[in-house]
């Protein structure tokens, strides 16, 4: 059993601070009864919990795709630096939301925002080989060597020897553009595989994580709650 004002903010209802306004004014029904108190203890599985008559839905845990701008961190909180978290809205804040996975400050794209742990780890282990995929923009132009030195599993110093990862080149419009796809997370890893190569990072985003593609329609900074089939496609 859990208290009511808990159970209606992890189904989604508001803020603490919000959820305790709506049970005050009377709109929130447990099995079909007014309740009036927060602390009520109810069973967020079986309790029928209502809110102006309509039902909602007990949520474990939340997970939120960002579309993660350039000059912020990918933390949960920070002391100088603005933070992933700190640019989620409020009625998401009061779960205890990290990233799943780091980008870099100057890294933009996906981030997965969530408080369930045992989900992070799994995407985030290299075991699992759950591809990231990066559109990058470099300083020198780049040919099947390059390719084949991705593939073939590079050496990127402090003694890190990268999996198999898959370079794609592309022609645009605005110069060569690079597609690639890694399995693990080493740090600063893209920008130390370029570097082996000779080759500085100008940018770098994330564009899907799994067979997850980012939301373009979110701007810089917005989130979104993820669906469970969105979500099964990022596993
Ligand atoms: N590789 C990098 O170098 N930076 C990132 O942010 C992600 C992958």
């Amino acid at each position: 059993m859990e208290r009511l004002d808990k159970v209606l903010a992890n189904m989604g209802a508001g803020s603490r601070k919000e959820v305790k306004a709506l049970i005050r004014q009377g709109r929130v029904r447990v099995d079909g009864a007014v309740v009036s108190s927060g602390e009520t203890k109810v069973d967020p599985e079986e309790s029928r919990i209502e809110v102006d008559g309509a039902p909602v839905r007990y949520q474990r845990h939340v997970y939120l795709m960002m579309n993660k701008p350039l000059g912020v961190i990918s933390a949960s909180s920070d002391p100088k630096e603005k933070t992933v978290v700190d640019l989620v809205p409020e009625r998401w804040r009061h779960w205890d939301l990290f990233p799943a996975g780091r980008l870099d400050k100057d890294t933009e794209g996906f981030v997965l925002l969530t408080d369930d742990g045992a989900f992070a780890h799994d995407i985030l282990s290299p075991r699992k080989h759950i591809p990231k995929t990066y559109v990058a923009k470099v300083d020198i132009p780049l040919d099947e060597r390059a390719v084949k030195a991705f593939a073939s599993g590079m050496d990127i110093g402090a003694g890190q020897i990268c999996q198999s990862a898959e370079l794609i080149l592309r022609e645009t419009e605005g110069g060569q553009e690079c597609v690639v796809v890694l399995k693990e997370g080493m740090y600063h890893q893209i920008k130390r595989m370029f570097g082996a190569l000779g080759g500085k990072v100008l940018s770098l985003k994330r564009v899907r994580m799994g067979d997850l593609p980012l939301d373009e329609s979110l701007a810089p900074g917005e989130c979104r709650e993820l669906t469970k089939e969105e979500l099964a496609r990022v596993q």
